[in-house]
């Protein structure tokens, strides 16, 4: 790893003071298990000058229930999400999205802001240049998407954004948008919606390179909502998500009345399912009804040879977790 300045911040103001300090040579760091990867692989073109830690900001990890709204400190843990009563009660899907990201240790270090800023696992752009030189794709400055020729197994079913087929790898992004959540940065709040981008440059979002979230906040929805997260990957123990999804609805007298569907783990940003949330507007959950559901979610996927199985993983998954509530 090469050598950077690291940099305690005081508080949040003063991380964005030296981000704007160090501009595009400098990363902000929470708990470090995605970030800490990218360096030791020398992921980015320019390597970090200064690496800002935000865990010496006081005051950024907590889980309050306040009015009708969830705030979540950008550094609470994903244990504290998962173990926390409040977030179980309010928002289960929130709660089962951290319980089954990484492992019981990444937990303890991993935080709710990294989780849904962390960088996409594509193995060419994560190949370690130490192990014969960088793998330089479209999405680091290339030409070429390496993965689109190669191996992309694990990659995008519903095509490219500019020609990278990464997909975004974050457990709790889709969780958080079926629970319609608002993201609150030093600059401004965002419609969780619009917080995920991988056509903004480097990382996962539309954050600017000197903009640090502060806080995710989750709207207390009606006594009658539910929610569920349920996730596929090879491993149970430790594993990034094949695909994920996680549904928030609401219902009178048996029938759907508000429903929030997003897949994760099938196109570059967490995808919400429109199609599926429409046609299930005033319906009776049934199991034909889920299934129907699930084969709306997907008629739009656009699979590559080697992925093609994660069309039925999806479809199954947007079943099940709608069979789950
Ligand atoms: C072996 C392994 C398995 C994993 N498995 C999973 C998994 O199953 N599911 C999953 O979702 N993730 C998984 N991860 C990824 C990662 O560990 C988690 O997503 C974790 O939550 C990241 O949080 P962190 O606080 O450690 O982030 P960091 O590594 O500190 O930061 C990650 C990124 O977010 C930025 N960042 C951090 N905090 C903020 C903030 N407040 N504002 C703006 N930017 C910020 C950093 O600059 C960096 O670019 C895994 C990682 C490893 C190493
Ligand atoms: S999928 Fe994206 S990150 Fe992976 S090789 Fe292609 S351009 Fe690079």
């Amino acid at each position: 790893m090469k050598r950077f300045t690291h940099i305690n911040a005081t508080s949040a103001e003063h991380a964005v003071s030296c981000l704007q300090e160090y501009k595009d040579s400098s990363y902000v760091i929470a708990g470090g298990s995605d970030l800490l990867g990218c360096l030791k692989d020398n992921l980015w073109m320019q390597t970090p000058e200064a690496i800002v830690n935000l865990k010496t900001i006081e005051g950024l990890s907590y889980i309050k229930e306040e009015g009708s709204t969830l705030h979540i400190g950008a550094l609470t843990t994903l244990t504290e999400v998962a173990e926390s009563s409040i977030v179980k009660k309010l928002a289960p899907a929130l709660a089962e999205a951290a319980r089954r990201t990484a492992s019981p240790l990444l937990r303890n270090m991993g935080t709710l802001g990294g989780n849904i800023c962390q960088e996409n696992r594509c193995w060419y752009y994560r190949y370690p240049s130490k192990l014969g030189g960088r793998i330089d794709c479209v999405r680091k400055g290339g030409t070429k998407c390496f993965a689109v020729i190669g191996e992309h197994r694990y990659h995008s079913i519903f095509g490219a954004v500019n020609k990278c087929i990464a997909v975004n790898p974050s457990d709790t992004a889709p969780a958080l948008i079926a629970l319609n959540a608002t993201i609150k940065t030093t600059k401004r709040t965002i419609a969780i919606d619009e917080f995920f981008s991988a056509a903004h440059g480097a990382g996962s979002t539309i954050l600017d390179r000197d903009e640090i979230v502060l806080e995710i906040l989750v709207p207390v929805a009606a006594k009658s909502a539910v929610s569920a997260f349920k996730k596929i990957a090879f491993r149970k123990s430790i594993d990034f998500a094949l695909v994920t999804c996680a549904i928030a609805l609401e219902k009178d007298a048996d029938k759907i009345t508000a429903v929030r569907i997003c897949l994760n783990g099938v196109y570059n940003n967490p995808m919400r399912s429109q199609e599926a949330e429409e046609f299930l507007l005033g319906k009776v959950l049934t199991e034909d009804i889920a299934k129907e559901a699930g084969e709306i979610a997907l008629q739009n996927a656009k699979s590559l040879f080697q992925n093609i199985y994660k069309v039925q993983l999806a479809k199954t998954l947007v079943a099940d977790t709608l069979l789950s509530l």
